[in-house]
C-alpha cells in the first residue's frame, strides 16, 4: 500500500490530473448513436446509483419512439404508395452536373420502380453500403429518377444513418415536395437529431412547401425528441388550423410530444379528443404516467383502454408494467403478467425484460429470475437486465455467476451489464475479480463508456487501488459530475487526502456544479485532513449552493466538525438539521466523549433518548468512554442497567466500554465481573482488564490474565505488552520483564515503541539498577526521549540517587525545558539530602525559565455531578464546610503521630505555611467535601491531574483508617486504593 502511494504521488499523469483537462470533443453523431442503440434499454431497471446516469439518459430519450415506429402501420410506405398511385414521374432532369454529359436515357416506369424496390429492401436491411451501389448504378446506368425514385433515394441515405448526404440528395432535387421533405426529417428524428429535424421543419416551410398531415406528426416527433414543448404547441395550432387534428398520426404525436414533455394534463386532453384512439396514442400516453411513476394511472387508464376492445400488445403490456415497476406496484405487475399469460401473449424477451424489470423493482429478485429463466434466447438487454437486478439486490455472487453464464453463451456484454456486473466486484471487494472485468469492458470495447468508466472509478475507490481509479479518470474523453464525484469519493485516506480539496477546485474550474456527493466527498477529505480552514471554505460553498439544509450534507459537515474537535461548530449545525438519526446523536455524543465534554455527552445521550431515538451499541459505548474519561461512575451505572434494558450487554463492543469504564472509575471488581461474563473476549477486552489490573497495582491478576489469554488463543498487540510490563515493573519482576519484552519482537513481531522502551526502563530502575538501565538506554538510542529520563528521575527521587537523578533531568532541561515536574523532582531529590542551595538554585531556574507548577485539580463525582477542584481554590459553594472538615481532620491526624513531609512543597516559606499549604493541594479538598457530602460505606473516588505528593498519600492512607472509609484516587499514572491505613501501590508509584 504504502508502496502504491508513494508511487501515486511521483505518477506524472496523476499530477496532469490536477491540470486542466482538455475536453476532446465527441462527436455529437457517435453519441446520439449510441443512444439509439441503447433505446431498448429502457426496459432495464433504471438505478438510483450514479454509476447508471447513461441508463437514466437511456430512459428520458423518449422511448416510445422506438415502440411507436415500429407499431405505425409504416408510414413511409404508405406515403410511398400514394405517390406511386399518383404516378407522376414524367420528369426528365438530369441527376447532376457530372452526369449532364451523359446521353439521356428515358426510362421505363417498370425500371424506376424496381429501383425505388431495391432501395426500399436495403432500408429495411439497414444496409447502407448497399443503398450506395444501387446509387451509383441509377447515375452510371444515367437513369432519370422520378420524383419516387428521388425519395427513395433520400430515404436510403437518411434511414440508414447518413443524414448529411441524404440532405445532398434532396438538394440535388430538380424539385422538392411535402413528401421528400418528410422523409429527410423523419431521417433526423430516426437518427436521433431532434433539434436538426426542428430546423429542417422550419426549411420546409420557408421553402413554400406546405406541411400535411405527416409532415406535422414527424415535426412533433421532433420537437418531443429534443424537448421543444414551444415548437411543439405552434405545431399543434397549425394543425388545428390545417384541420388536421382529427388525424390519427398527428394526434398521436401530439400525446406523445405533451407525455414526453411532462405535460399530462394536455396529452390526457388530446387523446380524448381524437375521434379514434389508436395503440400507439394509448401507449404514449401510459409511457408518460408510467415515466412520472404515476403507477395508478396507468392501471387506470389500462383498464380504460381495454374496455375499448383495443387489442393487447406487447407494448402496451411492457408499458403498464414500466408504470407498475415504477410505483413498485406489485400486485399490480403480478396481474399484468398472468393477463400475459391469459391472452395468449408470447412471453419473449421483450416483455421478458419489461417483466423481469418489474419483479426487480418490487424486490422479487426470485420470481425475476424465474421469469428470466422462461425467456428463450435472452439477448443482451435482458441479461443485462436480470444482472442489474440481483446487482441491486445485494446478490454479487450471484451477478458474477450470470455474468460468466451470459459470456459463455456467447453473448457480448453491453454498458448496463458491464456496469453492473463492476457494481458487483465493488461489493465483493475482489480486486481480481475486478480487474478481469475492466479487461472485458476493454475487450468489448465499452470501456470509454461513461457509466462503465465511473463505475471502474468507484470500484477502485472502494478497494483502494487509488491509483488505477485515477487512472481510469483520466483515460476518459468525456467525463460528468458523477466521474469527479466518484474520483472524489477515494479521496479521504491519510496519505491522499490532500488531493481532495485540489479535486474539488478543478472540479469548479472546469464548469461542473458540486452535488450532494461532492461535498460529501470533500468534507470526509478535509476531515481526514484535519483542516478546518478547508472545511470551513467547503461549508461556505454549501450555504452558496442552499445544500445546507440537506440532511446528508449536514451529517457530513457534524462529522466532520466532530473529526476536527470544532464541537461548538459541529453542535451549530446538530441544531439545524431537521432529521436527526441515530448516526449523528452518536457522532455528537463521541464528539464530547473525544474532547473530554463528559457531562454534555451524557446530557446529549439522555436528549437523544427523550426524542425517541434508541440508542445502539455504539453510542452507548461512546458515552459509556465519555464516562470512563473523567469517571463518571454514577452514570456509568445507570448505562450499564441501560445496555442490561436494551440487551445490549451481549455485544462486545458494549461490554468492552463498560469493563473499560469500570476499570477507569476505579471499580476493578465490577469491571472484572462484566469482564468474567463475556462469552468471547478479543485483545481490546483483555488489553482493558490487564492495564486495568497493572493500573490498580494488581500485578500478579495481571500476568495470570495475560497467560489465560495466550492459552485461549488471542492474539497480544503493543497496548497488551504495555499493560503486562508496568505490572513486571511495579512487582519488580525484572526476569520476567526482560522475558516479555524480548518476545514482544521475537516472537509476536511487534516493533517496540518508546512506550515499551520507557517501560523496560522503569522495570530496571525501579528495581534500582540504575547501571543496567543506563547501558540500556545507550545501546538503544533512546536518549533523545523525554519520557525516558522522566522515568530514571522518578526512580531516582525513590531510591535518593542524586547523581543520575541530576543527568536524567539535565537531559530534561534541554529537551523539555517547560516541563515543570522536573524542576520539582529534582528540588525533591536535594532537598532530601539538605542541599538547600542547589534546591533554590533549581527554583531560580524555574523562574528564569517562567516555567510554573501546572495547578493540581481533582474531581469528585457525587450524585451523579462532578465537583471539581483547583489547589488552593476556595470558590466552591462549601469551601467553608470543607475547611472545617480538614481542620477537624488535621487534628485528628496529629493525635495519630502524623508528620507532615513538607519536601514536596516548592516554595520558599515557613514550615507552618507549608503546612496549611500541604492542607489545601486538591485531592484533600475533594477528600473533604466526599467526607461531609457522602455517608459510610460508600467508596470515595477522587481524580487527579497530576501524580499524587508523598504527603497526600500518606494523609490518604491515615484517613481511611481513622474515618473507616475506603478511597480510591486516580491520579496520571495509577491507581491508589486507600484501606485500613495502607495503599494499593505498596508505597511504590
Ligand atoms: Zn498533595
Ligand atoms: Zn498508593
Amino acid at each position: 500500500m504504502e508502496c502504491d502511494l508513494k508511487a501515486l504521488r511521483m505518477s506524472p499523469a496523476f499530477r496532469s490530473l490536477l491540470l486542466p483537462i482538455c475536453q476532446r470533443p465527441t462527436s455529437s453523431v457517435q453519441l446520439h448513436n449510441k443512444l439509439s442503440l441503447s433505446s431498448r434499454s429502457l426496459l432495464l431497471s433504471v438505478k438510483l446509483k450514479p454509476l447508471s446516469c447513461a441508463a437514466l439518459e437511456a430512459f428520458d430519450l423518449n422511448p416510445i419512439s422506438d415502440l411507436a415506429l415500429s407499431n405505425v402501420p409504416n408510414s413511409e410506405t404508405q406515403l410511398h404508395e400514394v405517390r406511386v398511385n399518383n404516378g407522376s414521374s414524367t420528369n426528365e432532369e438530369m441527376v447532376g452536373s457530372n452526369v449532364k454529359t451523359r446521353p439521356r436515357v428515358f426510362n421505363s416506369k417498370k425500371r424506376l420502380i424496381r429501383y425505388s424496390g431495391m432501395l426500399r429492401t436495403c432500408v429495411l436491411q439497414g444496409s447502407l453500403n448497399e443503398g450506395k451501389a444501387i446509387h451509383g448504378q441509377v447515375i452510371k446506368n444515367g437513369i432519370d429518377p422520378d420524383l419516387h425514385l428521388w425519395v427513395s433515394l433520400v430515404n436510403v441515405y437518411a434511414k440508414c444513418g447518413d443524414c448529411g448526404y441524404a440532405r445532398k440528395v434532396l438538394d440535388e432535387m430538380p424539385e422538392q415536395d411535402v413528401v421528400s421533405w418528410t422523409t429527410l426529417i423523419q431521417g433526423f428524428v430516426v437518427n436521433g437529431f431532434g433539434v436538426d429535424a426542428v430546423k429542417l421543419f422550419c426549411e420546409m416551410k420557408k421553402d413554400g412547401t406546405r406541411a400535411n398531415e405527416f409532415a406535422l406528426a414527424t415535426g412533433l416527433k421532433a420537437c418531443s425528441l429534443c424537448f421543444d414543448l414551444g415548437f411543439g404547441k405552434q405545431l399543434h395550432a397549425e394543425a388545428v388550423k390545417l384541420g388536421f387534428f382529427s388525424d390519427v398520426f398527428v394526434g398521436s404525436a401530439l400525446v406523445g410530444l405533451y407525455a414526453k414533455c411532462g405535460e399530462m394534463e394536455l396529452a390526457d386532453t388530446v387523446l380524448f379528443c381524437m375521434p379514434e384512439q389508436n395503440v400507439v396514442s394509448w401507449n404514449a400516453l401510459l409511457n408518460g404516467y408510467a415515466q412520472e411513476g404515476d403507477g395508478k394511472q396507468v392501471l387506470k387508464l389500462f383498464c380504460r383502454m381495454t374496455e375499448s376492445e383495443m387489442r393487447l400488445s406487447k407494448f402496451t403490456l411492457s408499458t403498464v408494467l414500466k408504470g407498475c415497476a415504477n410505483s413498485e406496484n406489485l400486485r399490480g405487475g403480478q396481474f399484468l403478467h398472468s393477463l400475459a399469460i391469459k391472452s395468449g401473449c408470447k412471453i419473449d424477451e421483450f416483455l421478458g425484460c419489461s417483466l423481469v424489470d418489474m419483479y426487480s423493482k418490487c424486490g422479487m429478485a426470485i420470481d425475476a429470475v424465474k421469469v428470466f429463466r422462461r425467456i428463450k434466447n435472452p439477448d443482451v438487454v435482458a441479461w443485462s437486465a436480470i444482472i442489474t437486478c440481483l446487482d441491486q439486490q445485494g446478490q454479487c455472487q450471484e451477478v458474477a455467476e450470470l455474468f460468466r453464464e451470459m459470456i459463455s453463451t456467447g453473448i457480448s456484454p453491453n454498458q448496463f451489464s458491464l456496469s453492473s456486473i463492476i457494481s458487483a466486484a465493488t461489493d465483493l471487494k475482489d480486486l481480481h475479480f475486478g480487474e478481469s472485468v475492466h479487461a472485458f469492458a476493454w475487450k468489448y470495447g465499452c470501456e470509454s463508456d461513461i457509466s462503465v468508466s465511473n463505475a471502474l472509478i468507484t470500484m477502485y475507490m472502494k478497494i483502494g487501488r487509488v491509483l488505477d481509479g485515477a487512472q481510469v479518470f483520466e483515460a476518459m474523453t468525456d467525463r460528468d459530475l458523477i466521474s469527479w464525484n466518484s474520483l472524489l469519493s477515494g479521496m479521504h485516506n491519510h496519505e491522499i487526502c490532500d488531493l481532495g480539496p485540489r479535486i474539488f477546485r478543478q472540479m469548479l474550474v472546469e464548469g461542473f456544479k458540486p452535488n450532494m456527493y461532492s461535498f460529501i466527498s470533500v468534507l470526509r477529505s478535509c476531515s481526514s485532513l484535519l483542516d478546518v480552514g478547508l472545511g470551513k471554505q467547503v461549508h461556505a460553498h454549501i450555504v452558496k449552493t442552499s445544500l445546507d439544509d440537506n440532511d446528508f450534507v449536514g451529517t457530513a459537515l457534524i462529522d466532520m466538525y466532530a473529526k476536527i474537535r470544532f464541537l461548538e461548530d459541529a453542535v451549530i449545525a446538530f441544531n439545524k438539521l431537521s432529521n436527526r438519526d441515530l448516526f449523528i446523536w452518536t457522532v455528537i455524543i463521541t464528539g464530547y466523549a473525544q474532547t473530554d465534554q463528559a457531562e454534555k455527552a451524557v446530557a446529549c445521550f439522555s436528549q437523544m433518548q427523550q426524542e425517541g431515538v434508541k440508542p445502539n451499541e455504539f453510542a452507548l459505548a461512546g458515552c459509556l468512554s465519555a464516562c470512563s474519561r473523567i469517571a463518571m461512575l454514577e452514570n456509568g451505572r445507570q448505562l450499564h442497567s441501560m445496555a442490561i434494558k436494551s440487551g445490549h450487554l451481549g455485544d462486545l463492543f458494549v461490554s468492552s466500554a463498560l469493563v473499560d469504564m469500570y476499570a477507569k472509575c476505579g471499580c476493578i471488581g465490577d469491571a472484572e465481573d462484566i469482564f468474567g461474563g463475556l462469552d468471547s473476549c478479543d485483545t481490546v477486552s483483555w488489553n482493558i482488564m490487564i492495564c486495568g489490573y497493572s493500573q490498580y497495582g494488581r500485578g500478579e491478576k495481571a500476568i495470570e490474565a495475560f497467560s489465560t489469554m495466550l492459552n485461549e488463543g488471542t492474539i497480544p498487540d503493543e497496548v497488551t505488552f504495555i499493560g503486562i510490563l508496568s505490572a513486571c515493573s511495579h512487582l519488580g519482576l525484572v526476569e520476567e520483564g526482560k522475558k516479555h519484552f524480548d518476545s514482544l519482537s521475537k516472537v509476536f513481531r511487534i516493533t517496540p515503541t518508546i512506550e515499551h522502551y520507557a517501560c523496560m526502563v522503569d522495570i530496571l530502575v525501579r528495581a534500582g539498577k540504575f547501571n543496567e538501565a543506563e547501558s540500556f538506554i545507550e545501546t538503544m538510542k533512546l536518549t533523545l526521549y523525554p519520557i525516558i529520563w522522566e522515568t530514571v528521575l522518578g526512580a531516582c527521587k525513590m531510591y535518593g540517587n542524586v547523581e543520575f537523578g541530576e543527568t536524567a533531568a539535565k537531559k530534561l532541561f534541554e529537551l523539555k525545558p517547560e516541563m515543570d515536574s522536573t524542576y520539582i523532582l529534582l528540588s525533591n531529590i536535594f532537598a532530601v539530602k539538605g542541599r538547600w542551595d542547589d534546591v533554590s538554585k533549581v527554583r531560580k531556574l524555574m523562574s528564569s525559565q517562567g516555567v510554573k507548577k501546572k495547578p493540581g485539580c481533582s474531581w469528585v463525582e457525587v450524585d451523579g455531578q462532578v465537583n471539581t477542584f483547583v489547589s488552593q481554590d476556595g470558590s466552591h459553594p462549601r469551601i467553608r464546610d470543607i475547611h472545617l472538615k480538614l481542620e477537624e481532620l488535621g487534628e485528628k491526624l496529629n493525635s495519630v503521630g502524623y508528620i507532615p513531609e513538607t519536601e514536596d512543597v516548592l516554595h520558599n516559606i515557613t514550615e507552618r505555611e507549608k503546612n496549611e499549604h500541604l492542607q489545601y493541594h486538591s485531592e484533600r479538598l475533594a477528600l473533604a467535601f466526599s467526607l461531609i457530602s457522602t455517608n459510610p460505606p460508600k467508596t470515595i473516588r477522587i481524580f487527579k491531574n497530576l501524580r499524587i505528593c508523598g504527603d497526600c498519600h500518606e494523609v490518604m492512607k491515615l484517613i481511611s483508617d481513622v474515618t473507616n472509609r475506603e478511597i480510591v484516587v486516580r491520579d496520571i499514572k495509577r491507581f491508589h486504593h486507600f484501606k485500613s491505613g495502607t495503599c494499593s501501590c505498596n508505597d511504590f508509584w
